[in-house]
């Protein structure tokens, strides 16, 4: 069909459909990133017009049929679990081949895994056995139609994978390369990045069972232990407040803002430390505070960062804050152009106020 712009429209679709995703759990909890991936399948399948599955697998046969229920709540409107009792642990080869098989019969249009360890490793391997692209670590998604202007062709309705480029200065669109286009077109979600839908425990879905006769060879290993890094384990994922020290702070006082972030715990405000990734290179913290784009993306209620100039790559990871107090003694410093507050004097002189005020009993207003 030629249109009015004299565009050839193409439909590299043929039968698949529907946006797809992979749940992520660690001993029977689902990970929160499987729940920020469904917000996202809802609003790219309501624009598509078409539902949303999520696959769910494990060991645990009834556990999965419960959290059917929570997977729905959360936009899914199928649930697709593979159960086997091997599957007590996430294992690629098994995980890769279920994922796969899935993905041959009922033909998505769109598959998304968090850009976890876990999605990092299966995702690629999803993508090379389908022959398909793969957009890795998006923080943004959209659908839209693509005009090929070489060729005359327009493409419509396509996901549109968004990711920054160039150390994070510039945002990607990547939709593949539509002579080799083939779907579905998969992608994985940086973590932290999207906020789940609230959940509605009344939506109801359907929930299946997929069988996969796996080889004794896909479980050829053999994991005996999966634990959870705990010591000085960061949770910047629950944290209301974020208080993150930079280059102008030093390690004195990193003491002082470990200071202060125990005293906001003590008043029963879920508070960490972060860091720049210039205070983790000068050896101030572990790495596990580093917040950016080498480090983590957080929205915290309250982020403020103290000594911290606010380079690009270290906005990228602190954008979605609710609100970013900066204290910096350079009133040109970068931070101030995107900070909600900005008090532009030496640390030094506001931190311990704050501290003080923090022991006397301040509790930060409006956090949810
Ligand atoms: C590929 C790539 C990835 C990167 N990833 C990350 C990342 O994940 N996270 C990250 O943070 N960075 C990252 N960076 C580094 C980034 O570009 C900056 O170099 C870094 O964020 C700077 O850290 P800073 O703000 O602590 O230090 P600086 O830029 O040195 O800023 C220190 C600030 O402290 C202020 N200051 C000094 N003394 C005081 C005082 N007494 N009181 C108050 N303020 C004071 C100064 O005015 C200054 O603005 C990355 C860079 C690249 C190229």
């Amino acid at each position: 069909m030629i249109t009015e712009d004299h565009y050839e429209e193409v439909d590299l679709r043929t039968e698949a459909v529907g946006v797809y995703t992979f749940v992520e759990s660690f001993k029977g909890e689902i990970a929160q990133v499987s729940f920020e991936i469904l917000a996202i399948a809802r609003k790219l399948a309501d624009q598509l017009n078409t539902f949303v599955t999520a696959i769910h697998m494990g060991e645990n046969k009834k556990q999965l049929e419960e959290d059917s229920k929570l997977l729905w709540a959360y936009g899914a409107d199928k649930v697709i679990i593979v159960h086997d009792e091997r599957l007590d642990h996430y294992y690629t080869l098994p995980y890769t081949r279920a994922i796969y098989e899935i993905i041959i019969k009922l033909k998505p249009e769109i598959f998304l895994f968090g850009a976890t360890t876990t999605g990092r490793d299966l995702a690629p391997r999803v993508a090379a056995r389908c022959s398909v692209g793969l957009s890795a670590d998006c923080t943004g998604f959209a659908i839209d139609d693509y005009y090929d202007e070489k060729n005359l062709k327009l493409y419509k309705k396509v996901a549109n994978f968004i990711r920054p480029s160039f150390a994070e200065a510039k945002l990607a669109t990547i939709i593949g390369n539509p002579k080799l286009w083939k779907y579905p077109q998969m992608g994985t979600v940086r973590p932290s990045t999207f906020t789940p839908m609230p959940s509605d425990l009344s939506r109801k879905g359907t929930t299946e069972f997929f069988k996969i006769d796996f080889s004794p060879y896909e479980f050829i290993v053999k994991v005996h232990e999966s634990v959870k890094e705990t010591q000085d384990i960061v949770d910047f994922d629950r944290a209301k407040i974020i208080v993150s020290g930079g280059n102008g702070a030093g390690r004195e006082a990193f003491k002082l803002l470990k200071e202060l972030v125990n005293a906001i715990n003590a008043n029963g405000q879920h508070c960490e430390l972060g860091a720049s990734r210039s205070a983790v290179e000068a050896g101030w913290v572990g790495r596990q505070h580093q917040v950016g784009q080498t480090g983590r993306t957080v929205r915290p209620e309250y982020y403020i960062a103290v000594g911290i100039s606010g380079a690009i790559q270290h906005f990228e990871g602190i954008k979605n804050s609710k609100r970013i107090i900066a204290i910096n003694n350079d009133p040109n410093a970068p931070i101030f152009t995107y900070a909600d507050v900005g008090i532009v004097d030496d640390y030094k002189n506001i931190i311990p106020i704050l501290l003080e005020k923090v022991k006397e009993g301040y509790i930060f207003p409006d956090v949810k």
